[in-house]
């Protein structure tokens, strides 16, 4: 369901759900030999028009990216590393052959976007200003082919936490996890970007268990189909008895999530523990795994309570690491830690 734009929602009700927000902002691009872009613009949220026969209705290609905008307790308006998701942006376009994005004019659309909208930026402590770029061939085609005719579109909707028992609704207990014996993406395929086909194909997966009560699966990887790579959308960290923090590596099969980056060096940088990038075996995680979390931009850092494999469920205790973690990473994303790392922009 839709919300109507105009007036402001009651901030201590948020859900994770989509709502009109004041304006958007749109930009054509056209690749013929080198991209060019035009000058972009912000509109009023509304609809779009385009050919029944643009390429991406028929062939999904369409990249997208998700951030977020957070209001501090002092209510400046604060972005988190958006310049690097400017960046997986380009990489994405690019596996799909689209016009990259200028990192600058990505920069300038969301910053945009979130002055143009600042009143739909929830009062610190009720929720985030969720943040949708997208970039998609729009020129009519049928054959499969590259494009040459592209649009990127940037939208945002006041958003709370993504589970009723989520990161902004701390210690409710974590989620609850299916481990699927198969990849989320084919070996060489497209699950390093953010691809719209990567999010169709698991639709019908994860609803199938989140029927049974689970709230997202667990994929392997798809060449051995024995070791953790990802949820959905959130990437994996398993916390061993030995002390260390492993996550999967980066590869064909894992997006490269900023949130992980950033769990990465808060860990090593700030608490000292050390932080393993390697392969971890579902065997190995159920085994030797005293806590278990996932990260990303909707998740925060999301403790795991149990997993499923082959019937068989394991549970985790609700886990110090990660919300230790967490409680740095949200304090820095909200303003109210020290940001030794540089990454937050104040927009003003
Ligand atoms: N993996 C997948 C498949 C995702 O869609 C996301 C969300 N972008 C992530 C991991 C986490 O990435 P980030 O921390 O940048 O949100």
């Amino acid at each position: 369901m839709t919300e109507q734009r105009g007036s402001l929602p009651d901030w201590e009700r948020l859900g994770f759900t989509f709502r009109e927000t004041d304006e958007y902002y749109r930009c054509g691009g056209e690749l013929e030999r080198d991209p060019v872009w035009d000058s972009g613009e912000f509109l009023p949220f509304g609809t779009v028009s385009l050919s029944p026969a643009a390429a991406f209705f028929s062939y999904g290609l369409g990249i997208f990216e998700g951030l977020k905008a957070r209001r501090a307790p002092d209510g400046r308006v604060l972005l988190f590393r958006h310049r690097d998701n400017a960046r997986r942006f380009q990489r994405s376009a690019k596996r799909l052959l689209l016009a990259p994005f200028p990192e600058e004019q990505f920069t300038e659309a969301v910053e945009g976007l979130v002055r143009r909208n600042e009143r739909w930026v929830p009062p610190n402590g009720t929720g985030t200003f969720y943040i949708r770029p997208l970039e998609h061939a729009i020129e009519p085609k049928v054959g499969i082919r590259p494009c040459s005719s592209f649009w990127v579109l940037v939208f945002g909707c006041p958003v709370a936490s993504y589970f009723d028992s989520g990161p902004e609704n701390p210690g409710q207990g974590g989620v609850r996890l299916k481990v699927l014996e198969q990849g989320r993406c084919a070996p060489g395929g497209t699950g390093a970007v953010k691809v719209m086909g990567n999010y169709a194909g698991g639709i019908a997966l994860a609803h199938r268990w989140q029927q049974e009560g689970f709230d997202d699966v667990l994929y392997l990887d798809a060449r051995h189909v024995k070791y953790v790579t990802e949820t959905s959308g959130s990437n994996v960290f398993v916390k061993l008895k030995s002390g260390h923090l492993i996550t999967p590596p980066l590869d064909d099969q894992i997006l490269a999530g900023l949130t992980r980056d950033s769990v990465i060096r808060i860990a090593r940088d700030t608490l000292g523990v050390t932080v393993e990038e390697r392969e971890i075996s579902v065997a190995e995680a159920l085994e030797d795994g005293e806590e278990v979390f996932c990260t990303g931009t909707a998740w925060s850092v999301q403790p795991v309570r149990e997993i499923d494999f082959r019937g068989r469920d394991h549970r985790f205790a609700i886990p110090d690491l990660q919300r230790a973690i967490r409680d740095e990473l949200e304090g820095i994303q909200f303003g109210t830690r020290p940001d030794t790392f540089g990454w937050t922009t104040v927009v003003d």
